[in-house]
């Protein structure tokens, strides 16, 4: 099947949900990422910053470009002009970077933090205290230039259905005592990034309001 197919696909499954498609491009050629704006895709993810740097400039401009992956601290200032959102917050420290860098752009940089909902060991993001501990500081209160809009988490990398349902009935349940618990004028909790090519039926099932596809969409990838 094409780009186009593919994306004409997610549309029919995703219409009359609350769920969006962003389509993972990392590695992936302008020439197909212009295939599926062609077909009505406007939300595109990256997972790093260089390729960030580079596709936009070649793109329409009304692509909205998310980070998905692991962000480093000093890479931060790259993306703060125009990234449309942060998935992966992993630390206090990033947050307050993108925060300054947001200020100096001008801009409120909106973020989702990243739970660690797998088993595996090397998988980023916070715990639950580690999120509670966050959101009460007067660090995070004190930060105006970015926007918490939510939580982003990946299941462990297994077959067994069951496990990845219930981490992402995990990752909704603590998006949900979030938003009822925590209030501060920079958290806005209205988004649940979980879902990649292998588990997004479940993810959507479980309540995600952003699912994070490349292969299903653009075809396997190839790395050098
Ligand atoms: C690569 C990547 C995806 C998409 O992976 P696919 O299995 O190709 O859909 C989703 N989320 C993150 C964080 C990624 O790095």
């Amino acid at each position: 099947m094409s780009v186009l197919e593919n994306i004409k696909e997610f549309k029919i499954l995703l219409n009359k949900t609350d769920c969006r498609l962003v389509a993972v491009s990392k590695t992936k050629p302008v020439g197909l990422i212009k295939e599926a704006y062609e077909a009505g895709q406007l939300d595109f993810g990256e997972n790093k910053v260089q390729e960030l740097r580079e596709k936009p400039g070649q793109l329409s401009a009304d692509i909205r470009w998310h980070m998905i992956g692991h962000l480093q601290t000093n890479k931060v200032k790259y993306i703060a002009p125009f990234i449309y959102l942060i998935h992966a917050v992993d630390s206090l420290k990033l947050l307050t970077e993108i925060n300054k860098q947001a200020l100096k752009n001008e801009r409120i940089i909106n973020c989702l933090l990243q739970i660690h909902i797998a088993q595996e060991e090397h998988k980023f993001g916070f715990d639950e205290s580690g999120l509670v501990e966050l959101l009460s500081s007067q660090e995070f209160i004190s930060l105006q230039n970015i926007k918490v809009a939510g939580l982003m988490g990946m299941a462990t990398y297994t077959e067994d259905h069951d496990q990845i349902r219930s981490e992402f009935r995990k990752l909704k349940k603590l998006f949900d005592e979030i938003k009822g618990t925590y209030s501060a004028s920079n958290l806005e909790m209205q988004e649940i990034s979980m879902g990649m090519s292998d588990d997004y039926r479940i993810a959507i099932e479980e309540g995600s309001t952003m699912i994070r596809v490349g292969s299903k969409i653009f075809g396997p990838r190839i790395y050098h």
